[in-house]
């Protein structure tokens, strides 16, 4: 089963998430603020084609917009926002429209591309960047073997939910209900 690297995470931020989008015949629902994300990301992408590679800390280097992935190696599928080429190295970027800063699902999310953008170029990636959009910085996050281990943890755990259709608990964390688009089918807000 081929999962995205979206549903990662979904996952890691609420499992249910990943559960109603798979195991329930329900159209996902797209919110204003998913149409508003997905422009905002366009607008993005079209300003750093124009900019240096100054906020990554990086002098030179060539850089990919957009950029569909997939591994069958790994069953994961994704479109990254940026890839920068510099020096050797092939560096993962993910744009976030995020004013709380990076958080633990964006850290994995970004684990998850780097893996697809090592299958891709056969290189090793040990870092990323998380590109946040309203406070215009980039953030660096190392990419280790710990959570590379999580991101294949996730991966099995995820499809052996969908394939047993087992309902997961809710997320302890109540706040992620608030923005959750799928709050109406869930008991749990
Ligand atoms: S409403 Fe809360 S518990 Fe239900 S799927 Fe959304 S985040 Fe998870």
């Amino acid at each position: 089963m081929v999962l995205t690297v979206s549903d990662i995470k979904q996952f890691v931020y609420c499992r249910r998430v990943v559960y109603f989008t798979y195991n329930l015949p329900i159209r996902r629902p797209t919110t204003y603020k998913m149409e508003e994300g997905k422009l905002e990301h366009d607008h993005v992408a079209s300003l750093e084609e124009r900019r240096s590679l100054k906020a990554y800390g990086i002098g030179e280097g060539e850089r990919e917009f957009n950029v569909s992935l997939f591994s069958p190696r790994l069953g994961l599928s994704g479109k990254l926002d940026m890839v920068i080429k510099s020096g050797g190295e092939v560096i993962p970027v993910d744009f976030k429209n995020s004013g709380g800063g990076v958080e633990l699902n964006h850290k994995y999310q970004l684990t998850a591309y780097a893996l697809l953008v090592e299958d891709r170029w056969n290189r090793p990636v040990r870092r990323g960047f998380i590109y946040l959009v309203p406070q215009k910085k980039a953030q660096e996050v190392a990419i280790t073997p710990n959570m590379r281990l999580f991101v294949h943890r996730v991966l099995a755990d995820a499809r052996e939910m969908i394939e047993t259709e087992a309902m997961p608990p809710a997320t302890r964390q109540k706040q992620h209900c608030r923005d959750c688009e799928f709050r109406n089918f869930c008991n749990e807000e």
